[in-house]
């Protein structure tokens, strides 16, 4: 890597020899007050793919061309259509085909995940969930109404790891340990891959290792990881995973979420779940007969049909990353924050009344394009100026900014801009 300068032509130097970079416009910016934003909120809701309203439009003109014969008819059969998304998808996260499925809404799917695999066992004391501390708080709901399903008390059965007295990270050694001193105990680890306030990405290998040598079922929680981090699920050997689709998988807002369950799973009949008609044996689900035969494999989760015009976007999506790679995407991803945060050394040096403390991790191991930002001295009145000078940033109680380029649209020279209009905001 070149020694970086916070210039524009350094910026522009490295755009240049960005074999990605044309992949930014295929996105379309959002124009606020006549005025192309700087977009850095990919980690909340990632922009729209250009080709995402002519998808959209193939099923409308199918729809209205075969109501409901569409299902076979369509240019691409609503029947079957969840299934042109496993490859794509799969890639992302590291799986298997048969590991995949797309379906539902992540919280949705987390409830389903944990209906199956955690199992809490009174008799044998196996009884406890561990998770990070102020998990978002979707995932907090959903572990705290499924303890109560149990009739477990949240208050005795849930074990969260915070960061120490003073720190903003959880320790790595400390996650562990807490799974060593509770190894009896614990039914379910769940965690957030990447945290979606700090920005950590956990060593999930290392966190699946433990979990499993304590006895536990470990599943990831990986709304703010896919299509951000690399991921190797099969290999890691995790049991089940989640994830949403709008935030870097650019697939629109709500838009259907993924379940990654591992083979050794997948093929269980004997797993307890919630099932509905479409994760029903594919030959016999128009018979409409009692008794739930699941189809093997992931998609054997599946409730409902699909949810197309959803879907539809999320093909064209899944396509970017295929087309763009995820190991490039990683590659440009490391250089452009660490670019960020050269650039913010820069201007907290530079400043005498405001510092910056980026508590996400420094290592590039340990995080993904999100950089999460303390401005000591000044609080949501600088995120409001930088808001004035058209940057789509983030705010997080009580004062986090957090700032994602993302690799797949952002560029350097937006990185370069997003100092100047820091500076600005700070003057
Ligand atoms: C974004 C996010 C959610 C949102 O859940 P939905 O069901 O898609 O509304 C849940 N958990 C985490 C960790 C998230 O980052």
């Amino acid at each position: 890597m070149m020694t970086p300068e916070y210039t524009i032509d350094y910026a522009r130097s490295r755009d240049a020899a960005d074999q990605l970079a044309g992949f930014r416009e295929q996105f379309h910016f959002p124009v606020i007050n006549d005025r192309q934003v700087l977009y850095f909120t990919g980690n909340s809701l990632g922009l729209q793919p250009k080709k995402a309203g002519e998808a959209l439009q193939v099923e409308l003109e199918d729809w209205a061309r075969w109501g409901v014969e569409g299902h076979f008819h369509a240019r691409n059969p609503w029947y079957s259509y969840h299934e042109i998304l496993t490859e794509g998808a799969a890639a992302v996260v590291g799986a298997q085909s048969s590991e995949v499925v797309m379906m539902n809404a992540l919280t949705v799917n987390l409830h389903l995940m944990m209906v199956s695999f955690f199992r809490p066992d009174k008799q044998s004391g196996r009884t406890k969930l561990l998770c990070e501390a102020k998990a978002f708080p979707s995932d907090q709901y959903a572990i705290e109404t499924q303890l109560r399903f149990h009739g477990l008390d949240p208050a005795l059965h849930l074990i969260e790891v915070a960061p120490r007295e003073g720190e903003h990270l959880l320790r790595e050694e400390d996650i562990l340990a807490a799974i060593e001193d509770h190894k009896d105990e614990i039914a379910l680890v769940m965690i957030g891959g990447v945290n979606y306030y700090s920005g950590q990405f956990f060593n999930l290998e290392r966190i699946t290792r433990a979990g499993h040598a304590a006895g536990a079922i470990v599943g990831f929680d990986l709304a703010h990881a896919a299509g951000n981090v690399p991921l190797k699920l099969h290999d890691w050997e995790v049991d089940f995973a989640c994830w949403c689709t709008y935030k870097y998988l650019n697939s629109g807002p709500g838009s259907v979420s993924g379940v990654f369950v591992h083979e050794r799973h997948a093929y269980r009949s004997d797993l307890q779940r919630f099932a509905g008609w479409w994760g029903h044996d594919k030959d016999e689900r128009f018979l409409m007969e009692q008794g739930f035969k699941p189809i093997p494999g992931a998609e054997g989760w599946q409730l409902s049909n699909a949810p197309v015009f959803n879907m539809a976007i999320h093909k064209v999506a899944l396509d970017q990353f295929t087309d763009a790679g995820m190991t490039q995407l990683r590659e440009k991803s490391l250089e452009l924050t660490a670019y960020l945060e050269f650039v913010l050394k820069q201007i907290s040096a530079a400043s005498a009344t405001v510092k910056f403390e980026i508590i996400t991790p420094a290592s590039s191991r340990e995080r993904g394009c999100q950089l999460s930002i303390l401005a000591h001295g000044m609080g949501k009145q600088l995120f409001d100026k930088l808001t004035a000078e058209g940057v789509i940033a983030d705010w997080r109680e009580p004062n986090v900014i957090r700032v994602a380029p993302v690799p797949m649209y952002n560029s350097f020279e937006d990185v370069y801009h997003f100092g100047k209009a820091m500076e600005k905001a700070l003057a």
